[in-house]
């Protein structure tokens, strides 16, 4: 027998199989890692298939050396989902065995932890009883031990040591090596409070599993309920033997979401994603391989969970772009995920409140199925917008960062003993400075992109690559002092918040206030506690969290994303202004948003404060639809970068010739070529070109065909080279 090879995964480049003879009586499968001979070393390899046939000479064939830990091995699903990733985005083998297989565990460098553990001896019970009177506490730890037995850490802490030697030494009990599993957030729990569906709620059930489609839009608004409707149609997966993976944008974000699981699901859910520890993923992942935990739940990368038989995934905020891996390996979560489905017979499910224009687009045509919820559960309905015109409060002599209306909706809601959400759109004190004579702005002298104040620091940081500059205190260009502080940042408004309302607490959540994986945690558990009354914070706070006693929200410069050069623009701010106002008004009291624009004539907000997500979406859609852009294009963008700048042109010279030659053949395939700069010409040094193209939908597997080859035939030392599809943004 011929076992096909991927070695080295870990740090080969190469995307090649090698062939090894598989030793008479080793129990080999396909998707097995293991240790085969490689130059003049061992080395850590996969086992992609198995083969009578070779091409090389047997003789000089060498022989697999052994099998390695069976916890890390993959099924024959994932094999062929290594194919699907290959053709689809063009992943070599490595890649997609990485992103299978994640960090440490590879190369064996993570153990199962073991702790000591003490349980009674079979048939100690005459032991037992001659305890001696006066020695309860022995007695006391005997029975204790009863039902099983206990961690001797544990049982340390309550009785000492000499109370357990005097148990070892009399025979009645006994020390012995037991694993424990790591369990990641260990400390959220809830009770489960199971309810009955409402019908919006049961008939999305019932359409999931009812329709012959395998993917299910569920559109449903804020509050309607869609994490009861993804967990009951869980439950009826794996009551039917099947197994289930739940996807959220991030899952440090929604402590919630893993909260209700744990509380409906127990140990049956093992959690995945990439804050967790080495030692934490080992152990959730073998309780998978196990079956112990037939439910997954994480960020993006939990899509590839070992399981096998998988009954249902869910995609919860589907129009959310951490969806898309836009650093290597590139790969768009829904595919593999429709892919995954698909293999095992399954069915998903993506959820939003405001779905993305492409997959409403692919509702509308019949390609999914389409479940609506309308409805939200609290008796309140959706808390009311109003939009508040920010340039007459300038006219009006009011330049701060809060309008009238909203100092006066926070000051009663700080009355009433209530809470409120002020939504920012950026982090940082200020977002850039500029010279108020000359509108002179800093960049970055290697990114080309204006710098960033942080009061913090005083200092002006590029977001692009991290480099720090002084603060100017004077312009470079024409010599005035006079320096303005661009628009308003988190910090900020926390600093107007305090001297407005002194001795109301306030707390913030930023980038830079949650650096660690439990910092979210911190300061959410804090709000929920009421110890403060105010949270002030960037996008962070717009996803997925229920406070029942948040009756305000202010989003306090809606505008930001509404201006950015990109074709989703519209449809990130109406799903931005629609989730953060979800946030208000969830339970039993009701719900106020107020949103402050430069622009309150925009047919987003409009929208967008009545809650018509049809209503723009048949806007939006129409406009692609005549511009000619997603989803009635494909926008494929080949990226050229490199120190060189001429070195980066002749590249993108190449590769352009090729692509022009196989555009005029295909005329009908394209809808816009060009090469050009990038619009940020430079990072970290390195200098960009890109080719933008527009395709028709038909054609993109061919177009991409053809791009493929020539990222590699044109990539040179110095150059790196590739390729994004409907990048999530042009910069
Ligand atoms: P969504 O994810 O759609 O924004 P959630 O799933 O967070 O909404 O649900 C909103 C609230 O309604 C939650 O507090 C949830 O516990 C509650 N809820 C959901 N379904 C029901 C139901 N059938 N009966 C009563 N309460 C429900
Ligand atoms: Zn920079």
């Amino acid at each position: 027998m011929i076992a096909k090879v991927i070695v080295d995964i870990s740090s080969s480049e190469i995307d090649k199989i090698f062939d090894y003879l598989v030793p008479d009586g080793m129990d080999l499968h396909e998707g097995d890692r293991v240790l085969v001979p490689f130059g003049r070393k061992e080395t850590e390899g996969f086992c992609i298939g198995l083969s009578d046939v070779t091409d090389v000479d047997r003789s000089k064939l060498k022989s697999v050396s052994s099998r390695l830990d069976p916890f890390t091995c993959i099924g024959k699903n994932m094999l062929a989902l290594m194919d699907f990733m290959r053709r689809k985005f063009y992943l070599r083998y490595v890649d997609c065995l990485r992103l299978f297989i994640p960090g440490r565990m590879r190369g064996g460098r993570v153990k199962e932890l073991k702790r000591l553990y003490l349980s009674l001896i079979d048939g100690a019970e005459q032991a037992i009883a001659a305890i001696p009177a006066r020695a309860k506490r022995q007695r006391e730890l005997a029975e204790k031990l009863r039902d099983g037995g206990e961690y001797l850490s544990v049982v340390a802490g309550e009785f000492g040591a000499s109370t357990i030697n005097a148990l070892i030494d009399a025979g009645i009990a006994q020390k012995t090596d037991k694993p424990v599993y790591r369990k990641p957030y260990s400390d959220i729990a809830a009770d489960d409070k199971k309810v009955k569906l409402t019908a919006e709620q049961s008939a999305a059930v019932d359409k999931i599993f009812g329709t012959d489609k395998t993917v299910t839009l569920l559109y449903g608004v804020t509050g309607s309920g869609k994490t009861e409707v993804y967990m009951q149609a869980i439950e009826r997966t794996i009551a039917a033997g099947k197994t289930a993976i739940m996807l959220v944008p991030e899952i440090s974000l929604t402590p919630q979401t893993l909260r209700n699981f744990r509380a409906r699901f127990s140990d049956r859910v093992a959690l995945l994603h990439s804050g967790l520890g080495q030692g934490e993923r080992y152990d959730e992942w073998r309780r998978i391989l196990t079956g112990e935990a037939d439910i997954v739940i994480g960020a993006r990368s939990a899509i590839f969970a070992p399981l096998s038989n998988v009954g249902l995934i869910v995609m919860d905020e589907e129009h959310d772009g951490s969806y898309v891996s836009e650093s290597n390996p590139r790969y768009n979560t829904v595919d593999v995920a429709e892919f995954r489905a698909r293999y095992d017979g399954g069915k998903l499910v993506l959820g939003s409140a405001t779905p993305s224009i492409d997959s409403f687009e692919a509702a509308q045509e019949g390609r999914y199925e389409l479940a609506t919820m309308s409805h939200r559960i609290s008796e309140h309905g959706m808390p009311p917008i109003e939009i508040v015109d920010m340039s007459r409060e300038v006219l009006g002599g009011n330049a701060g960062i809060f309008s009238g209306r909203l100092a006066e909706e926070l000051r009663r809601t700080i009355e009433r003993g209530d809470q409120a959400m002020l939504f920012i759109n950026r982090r940082g004190h200020s977002s850039f400075a500029m010279c108020r004579k000359c509108g002179y702005v800093p960049k970055c002298e290697d990114c080309d992109v204006s710098l960033t104040y942080h009061s913090v620091e005083n200092a002006l940081v590029c977001h692009y690559c991290g480099k720090k500059y002084r603060m100017i205190t004077r312009c470079p260009v024409c010599g005035c002092d006079s320096i303005k502080y661009g628009k308003t940042g988190t910090q900020r408004v926390v600093q107007e918040l305090q001297k407005t309302y002194p001795g109301v607490g306030i707390l913030r959540m930023d980038n830079e206030s949650t650096t660690t994986k439990d910092a979210y945690l911190d300061i959410l558990g804090a709000f929920k506690a009421h110890e403060a009354q105010i949270l002030v914070g960037t996008q962070m706070i717009a996803k997925g969290h229920d406070f029942p006693d948040v009756t305000l929200v202010g989003i306090l410069d809606a505008d930001m994303s509404l201006y950015f050069s990109d074709y989703r623009s519209c449809e990130r701010t109406f799903q931005l202004v629609t989730q953060v106002a979800g946030r208000a008004g969830r339970a039993s009291k009701t719900g106020k948003v107020l949103l402050q624009t430069y622009s309150p004539g925009h047919y987003v907000y409009k929208f967008a404060s009545r809650y018509d997500y049809p209503g723009f979406f048949a806007k939006e859609n129409n406009t692609r639809k005549v511009t000619g852009f997603p989803p009635y294009s494909t926008i494929v963008r080949v990226l050229m970068s490199g120190r060189d700048e001429e070195d980066v042109i002749e590249c993108a010279r190449g590769i352009y010739r090729e692509l022009r030659a196989y555009q005029l053949a295909h005329e009908s395939s394209f809808l816009f070529m060009r090469a050009m700069r990038a619009p940020i010409a430079r990072i970290e040094q390195h200098y960009r070109y890109q080719i933008l193209m527009r395709v028709t939908r038909e054609s993109e597997d061919a177009v991409l065909g053809a791009v493929y080859p020539l990222l590699d035939a044109y990539k040179t030392r110095g150059v790196s080279v590739f390729a994004q599809i409907n990048p999530q943004s042009l910069s």
